[in-house]
């Protein structure tokens, strides 16, 4: 997506990708396959291009590093270094007074002593390497404890305070090397199983703490001094105040919406940014909604057989727009493509959305 979008502007892209042909290979100029340990090819790579910029934040830093000494890399290395780890996220949220739940930094054998001073329930996460739910479990009881502690053993973790939340949201905020920002609206998010399902775009919540969420992120892009985006996701408590989640240095699921229903979607802002371009407007074209589609449709449809789903059941409908990543092999749990649906009235059209959901 990101590709096209910079093709869209005129630009050439080249991708290097570790894990063999990609998706967004097969959409680039270039794509080079080679590990994140190879200097050569990682020197050769930042030699053919002007600008390289990164949009996964399960990537060591090292070759990072080794790109950003060639040529110029956004967001710098360091910003996915405090990113990429839950330690030195929360950590770094605190020291810079930025609101998060209560937590504590944990190896498997102090699980049970942090979260007897948190209280239960808790949520315990790796500190490395965790994305859509994977390497996080909820923790009630004593029993959870006990598996929690063989689940993570040998593993930095962090133990978190569960958040009694009314609803998640979450705010991208682009920035440029100037220090211009332009958050989006902020989007409601709905997950399950840890992973996202759904996002609502304006999020239903009163505009001034809409307002809030966006200027939270303005502020946490301009600290961490991003140039590209990030996107900030939120708790909205029961009482009222927002707490920050999690911060990705990235586009971002929450915000693909923008593709379909944006003045200027997530990957052209982040083109942009990037490439030392004007940010374009950021508001959204109508309300929108965007539903994950997840490898799980392909094995598990309630009486159909397993295999591809039925496209027609989006394309059928002119306010859809179907999204599919190309993804070789569908997996449970993965993320094969989206859908969004457009419409004047937000409710009637999460109705819809959810309605094409069931029909696939
Ligand atoms: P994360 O990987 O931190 O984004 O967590 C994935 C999802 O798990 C979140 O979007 C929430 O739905 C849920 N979750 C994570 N941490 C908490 C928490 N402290 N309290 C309540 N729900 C949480």
């Amino acid at each position: 997506m990101f590709s096209q979008a910079a093709q869209s502007l005129g630009y050439r892209v080249h991708v290097y990708e570790p894990s063999g042909p990609s998706p967004a290979g097969a959409v680039a100029d270039r794509e080079t396959v080679a590990a994140y340990g190879d200097l050569a090819a990682l020197g050769e790579f930042a030699r053919s291009v002007e600008v390289a910029t990164y949009e996964f934040e399960n990537i060591p830093v090292e070759p990072l590093e080794a790109i950003a000494k060639l040529v110029g890399l956004h967001p710098a290395p360091g910003v996915l270094r405090t990113c990429q780890n839950r330690w030195r996220e929360k950590a770094w949220l605190r020291e810079n007074g930025f609101p998060h739940a209560p937590y504590e930094e944990a190896l498997e054998g102090d699980i049970g002593a942090a979260a007897a001073r948190l209280g239960l329930p808790c949520v315990v996460k790796t500190a490395d390497f965790g994305y859509d739910g994977k390497g996080q479990m909820r923790i009630a009881s004593g029993e959870d404890l006990t598996r929690a502690a063989a689940i993570f053993r040998g593993r930095r973790c962090v133990v978190e305070k569960w958040v009694d939340f009314d609803r998640e949201i979450s705010v991208i905020c682009a920035r440029t090397a100037s220090g211009e920002t332009r958050p989006f609206p902020a989007s409601e998010n709905i997950h399950a199983n840890h992973i996202l399902d759904i996002s609502i775009v304006p999020a239903r919540i009163a505009p001034a703490v809409a307002e809030e969420a966006r200027r939270l992120a303005v502020e946490i892009a301009g600290r961490l001094g991003v140039v590209g985006l990030v996107a900030v996701e939120m708790f909205l408590g029961r009482d009222g105040r927002l707490i920050v989640n999690e911060l990705a240095p990235r586009p971002h699921n929450s915000g693909h919406w923008s593709i379909d229903g944006g003045e200027t979607s997530q990957f052209e802002q982040h083109v942009r940014a990037v490439c030392g371009l004007p940010l374009g407007p950021s508001g959204a074209r109508n309300p929108t909604v965007m539903v994950n589609i997840l490898g799980d449709l392909w094995t598990r449809r309630a009486g159909a057989a397993p295999g591809e789903p039925d496209w027609a059941a989006v394309l059928s409908e002119p306010r859809a727009k179907l999204h599919l990543y190309g993804k070789p092999e569908p997996r449970p749990g993965r993320k094969m493509g989206h859908f969004t649906v457009q419409g004047s009235d937000l409710e009637e059209t999460l109705a819809l959305a959810r309605a094409i959901k069931a029909r696939l």
